[in-house]
């Protein structure tokens, strides 16, 4: 991509009303714009962005084995009321009323209807497990949006439904996105650890919610310290293999969210130096409900002993969107953004420290060229814009990577490759730095 040609709105000013710094430099580095309270479009740049992490989790929910679909934003609240939830979701439920006058609602999560579409289709044991997934917008009408795309009204959920014969198989489908999930974060550099979230009423120890620890979180959370630092098990995985043992590695630790917090507990099972107290930001949430919608919704199979019986079913969400802000809180600097490279909208930027002139304009597109067709999506710097501005731009908008030329250095035959992460610079050979880069 030449920046000519792009639409990167960046912003010199800091936004005055972004209060954490995800906000600000996504703000800043022409990533999003907010259209409504908590409603953003997505500029190039931040859609790149999204779409990359959109796809790990796609990668890795496949990975485990779960089948992709898609279901629509829009609801009928005809489903809702057979699960009672119509109106117990209260005011986070956007309601809208069709030329039909039919109730119809925004979708805020989809167990009414994944339901719906399972008990259509799956009458017998010989139908399940099932493990679907889709990846679509959801809008909660949040009393306070807030934090940019950390807490919007509208905002992307991958969110997984489990469909099992029983509450043994039911947990096998949660160690799967378990699994899943911490090799999903894994690749996004995210150090994610499960904690001990609330069941509600079905009770059990089957709901976690992995939080990303960073200051500016809205949880409170508690945990060892170990499980910070705990790697992810990694593609090799058996995704049909026995997984309790890496769960219960994981979940052996104390951790757990402000509302499952025991004082007691947490300092009889952590040792002092190894307790950790901060905040967090939720960025997946899994959960077993058991039947509580196959009850209530009719999702009934015919057992092998000739019962029939409801199935066990389970959810588990990722917020898309709230990740681009989660990596941006992990991954910064005063002067922007640093993409890890798994995320990152573009591989290599190229600086032209002289457009227009013939050789620089000759050097980038050869380094140009030479990126692309090794698959490296480079964004050459190609305006006329002086080279302070551009290093600026480079840094805020968080390649991992910067290519710098111009005819200086090209005199020796020589262009400079800036490290973004850790701002190491190498002065190179043309050839060395693309080869280097490639
Ligand atoms: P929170 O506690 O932050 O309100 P939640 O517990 O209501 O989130 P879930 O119903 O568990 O959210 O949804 C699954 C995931 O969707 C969450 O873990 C989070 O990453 C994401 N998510 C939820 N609400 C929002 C929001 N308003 N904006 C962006 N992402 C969200
Ligand atoms: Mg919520
Ligand atoms: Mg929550
Ligand atoms: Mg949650």
């Amino acid at each position: 991509m030449r920046l000519s040609n792009y639409f990167l709105p960046v912003l010199k000013e800091t936004p005055a009303d972004a209060q954490i710094a995800s906000h600000r430099l996504m703000l800043r580095a022409g990533m999003i714009r907010q259209e409504s309270a908590g409603i953003y479009a997505w500029l190039p740049l931040g859609l790149k962005i999204l779409k990359k992490i959109e796809q790990i989790v796609r990668e890795e929910q496949d990975r485990a084995g779960a089948v992709e679909l898609l279901m629509p934003t829009i609801q009928s609240a005809d489903l809702w009321r057979e699960s009672g939830r119509f109106d117990a979701y209260g005011k986070e439920m956007l309601r809208i009323v069709d030329r039909h006058d039919r109730d119809m609602l925004y979708g805020p999560t989809n167990e009414e209807m994944i339901t719906e579409i399972f008990r259509a289709y799956c009458k017998s044991y010989k139908d399940v497990p099932k493990l679907l997934y889709h990846i679509q917008w959801k809008f909660r009408d949040e009393v306070r949006p807030r934090f940019g795309v950390m807490r919007g009204r509208e905002f992307l959920m991958k969110d997984t439904y489990s469909f099992d014969l029983d509450e043994a198989s039911a947990r096998a489908a949660y160690n799967k996105m378990f699994i899943a999930y911490l090799n999903t974060f894994a690749r996004m550099g995210l150090k994610a650890v499960p904690m001990r979230a609330d069941t509600g009423p079905i009770g059990g120890d089957l709901s976690h919610e992995f939080i990303i620890l960073a200051d500016t979180g809205e949880s409170e959370v508690f945990c060892h310290a170990d499980l910070v630092e705990m790697g992810a098990p990694g593609p090799d995985v058996d995704f049909n293999g026995d997984l309790q043992p890496l769960v219960d590695q994981r979940t052996a630790l104390y951790a757990a969210t402000e509302e499952m917090h025991d004082a007691a507990k947490f300092e009889a099972e952590v040792p002092d130096g190894k307790r950790l107290s901060a905040r967090g930001i939720e960025v997946g949430h899994i959960f077993y409900f058991g039947t509580k919608y196959s009850d209530a919704m009719k999702a009934m199979v015919a057992h092998p002993d000739g019962s029939t019986v409801p199935v066990h079913m389970g959810s588990y969400g990722v917020g898309v969107s709230r990740l681009v802000g989660g990596i941006i809180e992990a991954s910064h600097d005063e002067n922007g953004i640093i993409w890890p490279d798994s995320v990152a909208p573009f591989g290599v930027g190229i600086i032209n420290l002289k457009a227009g002139d013939t050789d620089t304009d000759a050097a980038c597109q050869s380094a140009y060229d030479a990126l692309s067709r090794a698959g490296r999506e480079p964004l050459l710097d190609d305006t006329d814009a002086r080279p302070g501005g551009k290093f600026a731009t480079m840094d805020l908008i968080g390649l991992p990577y910067q290519l710098v030329i111009g005819p200086r250095g090209l005199k020796d035959g020589k262009a400079e490759v800036k490290v973004r992460r850790t701002g190491e610079k190498h002065e190179l050979s043309i050839d060395d730095a693309v080869a280097r880069l490639a």
